[in-house]
C-alpha cells in the first residue's frame, strides 16, 4: 500500500514504526464558529484514511484535537460578553453533532489544548532548555535559524520568510519568521501560570505536545488540509525535532482545499457553507458521497450541481437495494458462495474481481474516487443479474453481493442510510415516530422546507428515511 507523504513529494510503500500499528494524528478545528464544508472535506478525508488502514487490519490510535483557546475564540466570547469556553464548548458540540451526521468516527482520543496546559509548557520549557526557544517580553519565540530542516515540508526557504499575512509581526522577535511558542497575558484574556509569567499557548505547540504524549515521538501519519502546510505543520516538526531528535512524522497526508470562488455568496453572513446549512438540503449520505467524489489531495470546486449529481447517484444504489430486497424476500437467506455454480458462479467471481479492483486503487494512496466506482460497477452486475427464474442459489449470490456492497462502502463511510435494516413505523421509539408523522404531514401540506429538517433531526439520530408509493420506511443507519 502506497501513501504519497509530502515531505518526499512522493508516493511511497506504507510501512508504520510498530507492526501492526498505527498511530494518526488529524489537527482538527479551532473551535470558534460552526464547521463548514471545507472543514468537513478534511474531516472526511481522514476518517477514510482510517478507515481503509482499519479494513487493512491495522489497530490505529486516532487522535483528532480542538483548538480551544485562541485569538478568534477570545475576540468572540468577547463580542458576546461570555466566557471563552462557553464559545469553544458550544462549537465543539456543533462539531460532533455534523461529524456524527457524516459517518465520521470519533477518534480514539479528541484532546484540547487547555486540557495539556501542563504539557505545553513542560514542551516551551524544554525547548528553552535546548536553546531552540528565548523569552522576550513575557512572549517565547522559537528561532528558526536555530533548526537547520525549517522549511523542508513547506519548501521554504528560512532567508526568505519576511513578516507576511502568516507571520506574526513582533517587536520582539529575533528574526520576524521565528513563531510564537508562548504568548504573554493581555487583558481580558485567559492566562496560564509559566515560568515567564502568566499567558496562553501559541498555535503549533499544542499539536506538538499532544502528538507527542498519546502516540509517542513518531507518528506513522499526520493528516491536515494543506492550508497547514505552512507554517502550521513547518512549526510542529521544528519543536517536536528539536526536542526528540527523532523524525516527528513519517507520512504527511494533506487533503486539497474546498474552492469556494465557483459558487456565488448569496449571503452577507459568511456562514453561507456551513455545513449545517448544507445538510438542511442535502441528506448527509448525499454529503458525504460528494466530498469523496475527487480524490483526497487534490482540490475541490464547492458546486451544487455536484451536490445533485451525487445525491442521484445516491438514488441509484437506493434502488439497487430495493430491487435485490424485493427479490431476495423478507426471509434471510442462508448459504455459502462455496457451493456456488454455473451463471451464479461467474457472476460472484465478477464481484470478487470488483473488490480486487477496489482493494488496489484504495492501496494507490487512498483513491477512494476510483474505489466508489468499483462499488458501482458491482451494481451494475447486479442490475443485469437481477430477474429471470427465481432460484435459491440466485438470491443467495444476490444477498451476498449486496452484503458485498455494505462492507466496501462501509470502509468509505457511504450509503449509511442505504443498507440499514428496516424498522417499523409502530417499533419506533414515540419521539421519533412523531416525527415522521409531523414529515408526512408536511409532506401533506407541500411544505418541502420544514419536511427535510425533519428527515436532517432523524439522520442525526441514526433513523434514515425512504419515501415508497405504499408510504414512507425508517432504516436504522448500518
Ligand atoms: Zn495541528
Amino acid at each position: 500500500m502506497k501513501i504519497y507523504d509530502t515531505i518526499d513529494a512522493k508516493k511511497k510503500e506504507f510501512v508504520p514504526v510498530k507492526e501492526g500499528k498505527v498511530g494518526m494524528y488529524m489537527c482538527g478545528m479551532t473551535v470558534q464558529d460552526r464547521p463548514h464544508v471545507g472543514h468537513m472535506l478534511a474531516f472526511v478525508s481522514g476518517d477514510v484514511i482510517r478507515r481503509y488502514l482499519e479494513y487493512k487490519g491495522y489497530e490505529v490510535t486516532y487522535v483528532q484535537n480542538f483548538t480551544d483557546v485562541d485569538d478568534k475564540i477570545i475576540a468572540r466570547a468577547n463580542a458576546e460578553g461570555v466566557d471563552f469556553r462557553v464559545i469553544a464548548e458550544r462549537y465543539t458540540r456543533d462539531y460532533f453533532t455534523f461529524a456524527d451526521m457524516l459517518n465520521i468516527k470519533r477518534a480514539t482520543i479528541h484532546p484540547k489544548a487547555t486540557e495539556h496546559i501542563k504539557e505545553i509548557v513542560d514542551l516551551v520549557a524544554a525547548l528553552v532548555a535546548k536553546g531552540f526557544a528565548y523569552e522576550a517580553g513575557g512572549d517565547v519565540y522559537y528561532e528558526i535559524a536555530k533548526f537547520p530542516g525549517y522549511g523542508r515540508l513547506s519548501k521554504k526557504k528560512i532567508d526568505e520568510l519576511r513578516a507576511g499575512a502568516r507571520i506574526e509581526i513582533s517587536e520582539h522577535k529575533r528574526n520576524p519568521a521565528d513563531f510564537a511558542l508562548w504568548k504573554a497575558a493581555k487583558e481580558g484574556e485567559p492566562s496560564w501560570e509559566t515560568p515567564w509569567g502568566r499567558g496562553r499557548p501559541g498555535w503549533a505547540i499544542e499539536c506538538s505536545a499532544m502528538s507527542m504524549k498519546y502516540l509517542g515521538s513518531s507518528v506513522d501519519l499526520h493528516g491536515g488540509g494543506e492550508d497547514l502546510i505552512f507554517p502550521h505543520h513547518e512549526n510542529e516538526i521544528a519543536q517536536s525535532e528539536a526536542v526528540t531528535g527523532q523524525k516527528f512524522v513519517h507520512f504527511w497526508a494533506h487533503n486539497g482545499l474546498l474552492n469556494l470562488v465557483g459558487e456565488k455568496m448569496s449571503k452577507s453572513t459568511g456562514h453561507f457553507f456551513a455545513i449545517e446549512d448544507i445538510l438542511k438540503e442535502f441528506e448527509p449520505d448525499v454529503v458525504r458521497f460528494y466530498l469523496l467524489s475527487s480524490h483526497y489531495r487534490n482540490p475541490m470546486e464547492f458546486s451544487r450541481d455536484r451536490l445533485a449529481d451525487a445525491r442521484a447517484a445516491v438514488g441509484r444504489m437506493r434502488n439497487t437495494f430495493r430491487a435485490v430486497e424485493a427479490y431476495v424476500g423478507d426471509g434471510k437467506v442462508v448459504g455459502s458462495v462455496e457451493a456456488l455454480e454455473g451463471a451464479d458462479l461467474e457472476f460472484w467471481k465478477g464481484i470478487a474481481a470488483k473488490q480486487d479492483l477496489f482493494i488496489k486503487v484504495m492501496d494507490d494512496d487512498i483513491n477512494a474516487a476510483s474505489a466508489v466506482g468499483h462499488i458501482f460497477d458491482i451494481a451494475k452486475d447486479i442490475n443485469l443479474y437481477l430477474g429471470g427464474a427465481e432460484t435459491k442459489s440466485k438470491k443467495i449470490v444476490l444477498a451476498k453481493a449486496l452484503d458485498k456492497i455494505k462492507e466496501l462502502s462501509g470502509v468509505l463511510g457511504i450509503f449509511r442510510s442505504i443498507g440499514g435494516e428496516i424498522v417499523r413505523l409502530e417499533d419506533l421509539p414515540q419521539e421519533l415516530k412523531d416525527l415522521v408523522d409531523e414529515r408526512t404531514r408536511a409532506r401533506g401540506a407541500k411544505d418541502w422546507a420544514q419536511a427535510d429538517a425533519l428527515r436532517t433531526q432523524l439522520a442525526a439520530q441514526g433513523y434514515f428515511l425512504e419515501d415508497r408509493a405504499e408510504g414512507t420506511i425508517v432504516r436504522k443507519g448500518s
